[in-house]
């Protein structure tokens, strides 16, 4: 098939390489010129473990190939236009659609200009004929990759395609950032949501040798599923910090309660982490942007809400822990390790590490941070005063305390006999991914903290 993905991001340019390797021609569009330059070189622009190799493969064997809007002849869409465009979160945490709307108001532009010159010169912009399902056929489909509030899509379809002759699938997808080539191409489900049958069976197929189950079904519902997923890991997430901080108040460990609630398996193990909470480019903004959905349909998800709210105090726990240890912060060095909102990415949106770094400095201290990919994003995200390094054992030279925000293989694995040695008295560590042994930790000297698994010793 011929396929266009637009927007070269985490998500479309997996989307893109992938589907390049299971044969398909694809066109990658994206409306950065440095972006395109960067993949027409083979080079992928941010750090994800294996897209390098899919990306140079796809290149190398002439089925994937990348172009700037205004590059792209109008005849060169294809049967399929995924768009994979950024929908960060507006101030009122609605999701700015605007991407979204560009990227979908550009495919029907590019049809009907098709369209015109099929037809002559006395054509005009009329719809194509309708198909048994009484949706146009002939046209593109457009296909959402991108996540949008419930609703969006009928309102594109409206807006932008049904005169163009396009129908629209919603494909909302779940890869995770870190191991989105193996999630591509391992999906535990694909959802596919449309009011065209014919389409949705088209996007179906495309999917189909991969195994998964396949939800078909309307296009709200398909945009509806992708929040769902979202809020109820979020909550996960939420419920076991609360959990944690309850631990820390009676003297349980967070740990072994999420070990022996996880074996249940209506419950399940996954996503009973205790830490600073969820951050990343997904979570925080779908889950923001179902409790505005929820506010616009005057109805208050008081749940989401408490979700929200125990995340955001979450992040700051190794201030009011360090604060509480040391009286005052003025003056002192703390080192952070983990600038990423997880390990294996350098994507550093909503990561806690860059809510409670300038909390940090703010109090006075003075601050240290390593990471092994996300330093050059987080720079400009920070306080100038922040010395930041790709060094865990840098940035804990000299520091009184460090916090642990990303459990990075190479800082819990790290020479912690060496860390020991470079920091300072009184040797506060704040786990906050309770990724370190706390025993190993308190015998080599540190005074340890963990979350909902002890105080500082
Ligand atoms: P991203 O910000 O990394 O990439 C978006 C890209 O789109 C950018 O390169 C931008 O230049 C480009 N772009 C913007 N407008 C465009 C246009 N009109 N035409 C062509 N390109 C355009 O975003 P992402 O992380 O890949 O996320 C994309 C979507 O997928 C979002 O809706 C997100 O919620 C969703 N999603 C993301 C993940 C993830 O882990 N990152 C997972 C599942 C779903």
């Amino acid at each position: 098939m011929r396929i266009t993905v637009l927007g070269m991001g985490y998500v479309g340019a997996v989307a893109a390489a992938g589907l390049a390797r299971d044969g398909h021609q694809v066109l990658g569009i994206d409306v950065d010129p440095a972006k395109v330059e960067r993949y027409r070189r083979a080079e992928v622009p941010f750090y994800e473990p294996g897209l390098d190799e899919l990306v140079r493969e796809g290149v190398a064997s002439g089925r994937l190939q990348f172009a700037l809007p205004a590059e792209v002849e109008p005849g060169r869409l294809g049967d399929l236009v995924f768009v994979a465009v950024g929908t960060p979160s507006r101030a009122s945490g609605a999701a700015d659609l605007s991407q979204v709307e560009a990227a979908v108001a550009w495919v029907a532009e590019q049809h009907r200009k098709v369209k015109a010159v099929a037809a002559g010169p006395s054509a005009s912009a009329g719809r194509d004929p309708a198909g048994s399902d009484g949706l146009p056929e002939g046209g593109p489909v457009v296909v959402m990759k991108s996540t949008v509030p419930p609703g969006t899509g009928r309102r594109l379809r409206h807006r932008y395609l049904e005169t163009a002759g396009i129908a629209y699938v919603s494909n909302p997808e779940f890869l995770r950032e870190g191991s989105a080539v193996h999630d591509w191409f391992h999906p535990d489900r694909v959802v596919v949501g449309s009011d065209s049958p014919s389409a949705a069976q088209q996007v179906a197929r495309l999917f189909q040798h991969y195994g998964a189950p396949v939800v078909v079904t309307d296009t709200a519902t398909a945009e509806m599923i992708k929040y769902g997923a979202n809020a109820f890991l979020a909550t996960k997430i939420s419920f076991i910090n609360e959990l944690a901080n309850m631990c820390d108040r009676v003297g349980a460990d967070v740990e072994e309660v999420a070990r022996g609630i996880g074996l249940d398996p209506r419950i399940g193990s996954q996503f009973l982490r205790a830490g600073l909470g969820y951050g990343g480019s997904c979570f925080p903004k779908d889950v923001a942007a179902l409790d505005h959905l929820a506010r616009v349909y005057d109805y208050p998800f008081e749940l989401l809400r408490a979700v929200i709210a125990v995340n955001a105090r979450q992040r700051l726990l190794p201030l009011y822990a360090l604060r509480e240890a040391l009286g005052s912060l003025a003056g002192v060095r703390v080192a952070v390790l983990g600038l990423a909102f997880k390990p294996k990415t350098d994507d550093v949106r909503e990561a806690p590490a860059l809510d409670l770094i300038p909390l940090l400095v703010e109090e006075g201290a003075e601050v240290r941070a390593a990471d092994p990919q996300a330093v050059e994003r987080a720079r400009p995200l920070l306080p100038a005063s922040v010395h930041l390094t790709p060094s865990a054992l840098e940035a804990l030279e000299g520091a009184q305390a460090v916090v642990l925000a990303t459990e990075w293989d190479e800082f819990v694995r790290l020479d912690w006999e060496e860390a020991a040695r470079r920091m300072a008295e009184p040797r506060l560590v704040f786990d906050g991914r309770n990724a370190l042994d706390p025993e190993r930790m308190m015998a080599l000297g540190f005074r340890y903290r963990g979350v909902g698994r002890g105080r500082f010793t």
